[in-house]
């Protein structure tokens, strides 16, 4: 007992440590491998429009089918990406495969795909975007990118440039996560962007909590107010949804109508929608 309880002080010290970062390793390594052989693939989630119940969009976000861990969650390897600079290539194909499987969608449906800081940073991103949009055809104004908080922390003029040079061909530029990065208020006067996404945190548990309703009402009239598009993320319920539309958010996105789903499945939502006509009928349950 003693002498085992002595071969433990090495590692008692620091276990957590060792584990972690043997786990990332191996996170990294395997990732790497997936890259290089384009196993990851996005799923979508629908974003739903507040005034008629139709897909106006949807979201990509990357899965990763693990042959032992069955599908990771991005949450798990982003991060890894992020640290390592596998984004860059994760990015770009995650970029390619969205907007080459939104050309096949009907097109009035856009594609919104999750840009990381470190994108930017590579100096090529704009390029990297306008060489996607050539090879799959896709019309600049169905792509969407979100953007967070974080990369406006260090209002670089080169950031600037890129997203002004993003809507110049048309490009849409979102602000997700809105109200939990740590930028104040003014990089909204030096940002161009077209959409605010309410982040979840703010919507789950809104209809019984005064706070979250007065932090989300002044989210929606700073939006109307700069002439942006307001999408709430993770709704969840109908009551969420009917506070959200009586208080004039614009789009709605989360499990009420639909979780992210493999593009065949997506095609189907959207054909049924392009059936029910261009004015009415809507392709997912919609109070
Ligand atoms: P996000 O961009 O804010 O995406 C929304 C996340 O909330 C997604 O998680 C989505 O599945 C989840 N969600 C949607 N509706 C609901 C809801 O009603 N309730 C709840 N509880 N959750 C909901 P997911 O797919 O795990 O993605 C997590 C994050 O990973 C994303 O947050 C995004 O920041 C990042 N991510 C995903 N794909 C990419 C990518 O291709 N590139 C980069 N850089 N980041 C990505
Ligand atoms: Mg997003
Ligand atoms: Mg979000
Ligand atoms: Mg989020």
């Amino acid at each position: 007992r003693a002498k085992s309880e002595t071969r433990g002080t090495f590692s008692f010290f620091e276990p957590g440590m060792d584990a972690r970062a043997q786990t990332r390793r191996k996170i990294e390594i395997e990732l790497r491998g997936a890259i290089q052989n384009e196993v990851l693939r996005p799923h979508y989630q629908p974003l739903i429009g507040l005034s008629n119940g139709r897909i106006t969009g949807c979201e990509a976000l990357v899965r990763w089918p693990h042959p032992e861990r069955g599908m990771v969650s991005p949450a798990d390897f982003i991060p890894v990406a992020e640290d390592t600079g596998l984004i860059n290539a994760l990015g770009a194909q995650v970029l390619k495969r969205a907007c080459q499987d939104a050309a096949a969608w009907p097109d009035d449906v856009r594609v919104a795909v999750n840009l990381s800081p470190l994108q930017f940073r590579a100096g090529n991103l704009l390029s990297v975007v306008m060489d996607v949009l050539k090879q799959t055809g896709l019309p600049p104004k169905r792509l969407e990118l979100e953007i967070t908080e974080t990369l406006l922390l260090e209002k670089s003029s080169q950031v600037i440039a890129t997203l002004h040079a993003l809507r110049a061909l048309g490009v849409r530029i979102s602000m997700d996560d809105f109200g939990t990065g740590y930028s104040s208020l003014s990089y909204l006067r030096s940002f161009p962007f077209d959409k605010i996404k309410i982040d979840q945190s703010f919507v789950r548990g809104l209809c019984s909590n005064r706070e979250l309703q007065a932090i989300v009402r002044s989210i929606i009239s700073l939006g109307m107010g700069l002439g942006v598009t307001i999408t709430a993320e993770g709704v969840e319920t109908e009551t969420e949804l009917s506070w959200l539309r009586a208080e004039g958010c614009h789009e709605a996105q989360g499990f009420l109508f639909s979780a992210a789903r493999p593009n065949p499945e997506i095609i189907d939502l959207l054909s049924v929608q392009s059936g029910a006509g261009k004015t009415g009928g809507s392709a997912v349950q919609v109070a």
